[in-house]
């Protein structure tokens, strides 16, 4: 039984929403991101993570069970070929701005998806990625 319903929901999940969407609204809604979106000036392609390390000091408490150091902030970006890039963020100002630019990055992602997603559904129903001038 639970199996049936899985399998059901597969197929349905298979109809994206947006072949249920007018090629008019699809229009109008991808006008309405390309023209109200803002190349945003913080964009960093990167991760912002959080690390809690033990220090250099044989002796101290974060050696033994005891609570480690922390948080620390790193800014890492991966390259092509395995390379990496890893920033101690130093400033409460740092990590700010390093989580504003790579919130920026992840909405850039999300416009560009969905414009991306609207221009697959354009072309799968034969009609042009842009609107022929009225
Ligand atoms: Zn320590």
């Amino acid at each position: 039984m639970t199996l049936c319903r899985g399998i059901l929901l597969i197929i349905t999940s298979r109809i994206h929403p947006l072949q249920r969407t007018s090629t008019l609204a699809l229009r109008q809604r991808k006008a309405h991101l390309l023209h109200s979106f803002e190349l945003s000036p913080h964009l960093l392609h990167a991760s912002l993570v959080e690390r809690f390390l033990q220090c250099g000091k044989a002796n101290c408490r974060c050696h033994t069970g005891g609570p480690k150091h922390g948080p620390f902030f790193y800014l890492n970006r991966s390259f092509a070929k395995g390379e990496f890039q890893s920033l101690l963020l130093k400033s409460p100002d740092q990590i700010r701005q390093a989580r504003q630019g790579v919130a920026a990055y992840a909405e850039l992602l999300e416009v560009l998806d969905e414009v991306c997603q609207i221009n697959y559904e354009l072309l799968r129903r034969g009609e042009p990625s842009e609107a022929p001038d009225v």
